[in-house]
């Protein structure tokens, strides 16, 4: 007992409310995957039905605890044009993730923009990919979704969930371990206790840095200015990335009339383009985008992001974890930062829930471990993948551009490679943890 503080007590406690965060909780609420599991909706059951999810649990449910500093605003689609600087390429496996915690209507009652073709291409050497879901089979590759939005159906999920609880606005002070829990002071005087610490809390993650845990972090030379804009023609079902010397170009569609522009160039560069005025902004895109983008109608808001490719030293302490940017960040440019961190939840929350139907310890060094082991040697290949990537088409030699453009039209041509990369993406097909893969309902 801390002073005059009250104690509550956790099941597990998750710092960050963001994508990862919420989607960790939604997923641990939700249940065991148990897939097609019979589902006894009579009063007698044993089982517990969370309304909306795929899974049920056979055993009393965790209690969750997350501990948010600072919710989006709540919004109507209907009156509310303004877009979301910050969106997100959501594979299908992140999607069915959604689906089966349940969060994945209040994404699309708000908004959400499938695309079915991705199309990649080399400015300086003319290689070019293009992919097509019906290369694959799926009806589309993914969907753009402004993060907020995200975020907010997940915080309408866990709102309905009555083992989950949300203490917003709060951050963590302080935590310390003892042999079979974790002791954590929050920012508004609440004292919890709980068996598993999650750290899903971004970036600068203060569980990370409260963990000890060190952070392998590299800055790119590139920034990423992100532009919401409003196009003369409706988008199409295609999203589309050109790669140049100082960075690429890259057009996500949203709603209607709307995309989202990515401009990855100097932090120089792009502070200049952010003091420009709007119009002389939408002259500059317009003048240095590639016609694929048509007209401008206006150009509603901009920012720019420093990015850097991070990994921390460790995804574990003891009775603690670390999930999404906490653990890592990737170079954005093929859209997979908040897919992998979608996929550290969904494996740990596999875990959890099958050591906890086992009665056993849920912040054990074994299960943390077990974590561990299955998403930092992954991760770290993306890392690594994006980063030569980045590398590949910075200023090269003609051998080198040669090289890369042979590549992207290799891929092209050769469906099996093409299939097999867009499966991987889109995480289609691939050993999934059961509450990435799609129910057969
Ligand atoms: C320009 C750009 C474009 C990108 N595009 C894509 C894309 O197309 N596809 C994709 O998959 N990824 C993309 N990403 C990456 C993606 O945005 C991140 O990977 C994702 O936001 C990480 O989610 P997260 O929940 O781990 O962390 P965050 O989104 O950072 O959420 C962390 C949450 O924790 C809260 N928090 C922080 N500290 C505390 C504390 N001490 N106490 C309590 N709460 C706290 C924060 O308020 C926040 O809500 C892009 C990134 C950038 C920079």
């Amino acid at each position: 007992m801390v002073g005059r503080e009250l104690i509550t007590s956790t099941d597990v406690a998750i710092v960050g409310g963001g994508m990862v965060g919420g989607l960790l909780a939604a997923a641990l609420a939700a249940g065991s995957p148990t897939r097609n599991s019979p589902v006894n909706h009579g009063a007698s059951s044993t089982h517990t039905i969370n309304a909306d999810s795929a899974f049920a649990t056979t055993t009393k449910p965790l209690s969750v605890c997350v501990i948010e500093n600072h919710f989006p605003d709540a919004f109507n689609p209907g009156d509310d044009p303004s877009y979301d600087l910050r969106v997100s390429a959501l594979s299908i496996a992140s999607q069915n993730m959604l689906v089966n915690v349940g969060a994945w209507q209040g994404v699309l009652a708000r908004r959400a923009c499938p695309y079915r073709r991705l199309s990649a291409w080399d400015h300086e050497g003319g290689g070019r990919t293009d992919f097509d879901a019906n290369d694959i089979d799926q009806d589309f590759l993914g969907h753009i979704i402004e993060n907020r939005v995200i975020q907010l159906a997940l915080l309408d999920r866990l709102k309905k969930l009555s083992n989950v609880s949300v203490i917003s606005p709060a951050r963590i002070e302080h935590y310390s371990t003892q042999a079979d829990t974790v002791q954590l002071s929050l920012s508004d005087g609440q004292v919890l206790q709980t068996r598993l610490l999650v750290g899903a809390d971004g970036a600068a993650s203060s569980v990370r840095k409260m963990a000890g845990i060190a952070l392998h972090k590299s800055p790119y030379d590139q920034h990423a200015l992100v532009a919401s804009v409003e196009t003369e023609l409706a988008q199409q079902d295609i999203t589309w990335q050109r790669f140049l010397p100082a960075g690429p170009q890259a057009m996500l569609p949203l709603c209607g009339k709307r995309a989202s522009l990515v401009w990855y160039d100097s932090k120089e560069h792009c502070e200049q383009r952010l003091a420009l005025s709007d119009e002389d902004f939408k002259q500059a895109v317009q003048s240095a985008f590639p016609a694929d983008l048509g007209g401008l109608d206006k150009v509603v808001g901009r920012s720019a992001f420093p990015i850097a490719k991070a990994h921390s030293e460790s995804y574990i302490a003891p009775r603690v974890a670390l999930v999404g940017d906490a653990a890592h960040t990737v170079h954005p440019l093929a859209g997979q930062g908040v897919n992998l961190g979608l996929m550290d939840a969904a494996i740990l929350a596999d875990l959890i829930l099958s050591t906890k139907d086992k009665n056993r310890d849920i912040g054990s060094q074994q299960l943390l471990r077990r974590y561990e082991r299955s998403r930092r040697f992954e991760n770290q290949l993306a890392i690594t993948a994006l980063d030569t990537i980045y590398k590949a088409f910075q200023p090269q030699p003609d051998i080198v551009k040669q090289g890369r453009s042979l590549s992207l039209n290799t891929v092209n041509a050769f469906s099996p490679l093409k299939s097999l990369l867009m499966r991987y993406a889109s995480g289609v097909g691939r050993d999934l943890p059961s509450f990435a893969m799609a129910q057969k309902r």
